[in-house]
């Protein structure tokens, strides 16, 4: 049987192969980290577990078309709990507290009692976000594939949302915060998705939010990725770790394997890049086979924004179960998280899951929007870079104790991690945490992730269809399967057809 390479055992590279041995095909692959996930992934200080990723995953729902998918990866199963808080998130300031309810309905009445000057745009704000319920965009076969039957369909489907849809579609997030009169409004539904984002992603959250998608698997984002890991070895597949991949063999225009940093090579019918974008694309390729879509996206930063972050991790000694989670709350005195000022915190404690944290314990994560460019020069030098590592820990650890009593001189395990630790770990593109994000009046751009001129090689992965998140590696490692098995003339497992 043909061999496919895989670089990456991110949550793309896991599903490819498990995607590509169900198709029959032979499958290595290679990961540059000592473990799987990449970015889906969560980290051990101790006794504590501090998770890095999943605040809701789409397709959580048994049913759902995307949750077939996550099934046949092996990343959920029967014996998978999920959790569907009622609250999904609480915003505080002063004595104002604004619950974000997953059920529409109740969601609706409380932003009526708490804002009752802005009646008439949270009912029509509630009402178009109940609309998104029944937009289910097709995860099973890659767009390129589709039939004018299959884009009919997606047409027809689209239909009842459009009025509401335009609506959203061309502003941000900002923007339509700013359609609220009351101000602790506009705060709590941008501490949901940043400003910058395009508005339409906030109805689309908290449809699926409604619909009891978008729910939080128990054990969290390692324990997610391992079950893949496992589903992949299990079907044979061979996975190497602490393997970097540093070039593509390319002979006649068609790729033939890998060369890894060690020098060693790898041979194989077809590569798949599951890694992160940049690193393929300028980096392994050497910018040779680039468009007009990759070159846009990476080079107008003002329509195609990548986003980073400072994500500080506290171990306590106090159960911290009795507040909400994750709390959005407003800072006595502003944070500067290097060039970013933030006069709100989240905080998100894991006391749900009691394998985070000792009994009476809590795992907590704070994560703040921060600069790539300001950590990279800082990073220069050293002892700079562990200043303000230092400084923002303890600004942060004041602040958290403020609103925490309970933890005052309870914090045993502290970890940071900055635009630049996520780069070292995933080699992500500017340290981001997905890759571009919507805004609005941006045309949406794909990378079929077949490099014109380049054959048998593929790219795959969140870095090919913006805004990224988990739903995007999962579908476009499936889709990238189904390109091969084309190519191959294989009957394609998942679409369940000849093609
Ligand atoms: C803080 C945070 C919170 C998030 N929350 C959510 C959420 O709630 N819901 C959601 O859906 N998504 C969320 N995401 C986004 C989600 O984690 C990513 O979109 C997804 O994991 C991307 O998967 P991927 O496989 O495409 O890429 P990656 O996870 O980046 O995987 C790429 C893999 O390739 C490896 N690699 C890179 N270069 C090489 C090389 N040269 N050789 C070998 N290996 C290489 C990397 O080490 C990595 O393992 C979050 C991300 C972060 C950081």
């Amino acid at each position: 049987m043909k061999k496919i390479i895989i670089i990456g055992a991110g949550i793309a590279g896991l599903c490819a192969g498990v995607f590509a041995r169900l198709n029959g095909f032979d499958v290595e692959v290679f990961e540059m980290h000592s473990k799987p996930g990449g970015q889906c992934t969560g980290w051990q200080r101790g006794a504590y577990h501090f998770d890095n990723c999943i605040h809701w995953l789409m397709g959580s729902k048994n049913g759902l078309p995307l949750n077939k998918l996550w099934r046949t990866v092996g990343a959920l199963d029967d014996s998978v709990k999920i959790i569907n808080n009622e609250i999904f998130a609480t915003y505080q300031s002063g004595d104002k507290t604004i619950n974000i309810y997953r059920n529409l309905d109740r969601l609706k009445a409380h932003l009526l009692e708490v804002a009752p000057e802005d009646t008439k745009e949270i009912k029509r704000f509630c009402d178009d976000a109940k609309k998104f319920v029944k937009l289910s965009m097709p995860v099973d076969k890659a767009y390129d594939m589709f039939t004018k039957r299959d884009m009919f369909q997606l047409v027809f489907k689209m239909i009842p949302i459009v009025s509401s849809l335009r609506r959203y579609e061309n502003i941000s997030m900002g923007e339509l915060a700013a359609r609220f009169k009351n101000k602790d409004l506009q705060r709590a539904i941008t501490a949901i998705i940043p400003s910058q984002y395009k508005a339409s992603s906030l109805p689309a959250t908290l449809a699926s939010l409604h619909d009891m998608d978008s729910g939080w698997p128990q054990g969290g984002s390692l324990a997610f990725s391992k079950r893949i890991e496992n589903k992949l070895l299990s079907l044979g597949a061979k996975l190497n770790y602490n393997c970097r991949v540093s070039g593509i063999i390319i002979n006649d225009g068609k790729a033939k394997g890998i060369m890894l940093q060690d020098g060693s090579t790898h041979s194989g019918d077809h590569v798949v890049a599951a890694a992160d974008g940049y690193e393929v694309i300028y980096n392994l390729l050497k910018g040779q086979y680039t468009d007009e879509t990759i070159k846009t996206l990476y080079s107008d930063s003002k329509a195609y924004p990548v986003y980073s972050s400072v994500f500080i991790s506290l171990g306590i000694e106090a159960d911290l179960s009795n507040y909400p989670t994750p709390l959005y709350f407003k800072l006595k005195t502003p944070i500067d998280t290097g060039g970013q000022i933030h006069e709100f915190m989240t905080a998100r404690h894991y006391c749900f899951e009691p394998s985070f944290a000792p009994p009476g314990c809590s795992a907590v994560t704070i994560l703040f929007e921060a600069d790539y460019d300001w950590w990279k020069k800082k990073k220069e030098n050293p002892v700079q870079y562990k200043y303000e590592k230092e400084r923002i820990t303890e600004e942060v650890i004041h602040a958290f104790t403020e609103k925490f009593p309970e933890s005052n001189n309870k914090i045993k395990k502290i970890d940071m991690a900055t635009p630049l630790t996520y780069e070292r770990y995933c080699n992500a593109y500017r340290g981001a945490w997905m890759s571009w994000a919507p805004t609005p009046g941006a045309k949406i751009r794909f990378i079929t992730g077949m490099p014109q001129g380049l054959d048998n090689f593929y790219l795959t992965g969140q870095w090919t269809m913006p805004p990224g998140g988990l739903p995007t590696a999962v579908m476009t490692a499936n889709w990238t399967i189904q390109r091969i098995c084309a190519r191959e003339n294989v009957r394609n497992f998942f679409i369940d057809r000849a093609v």
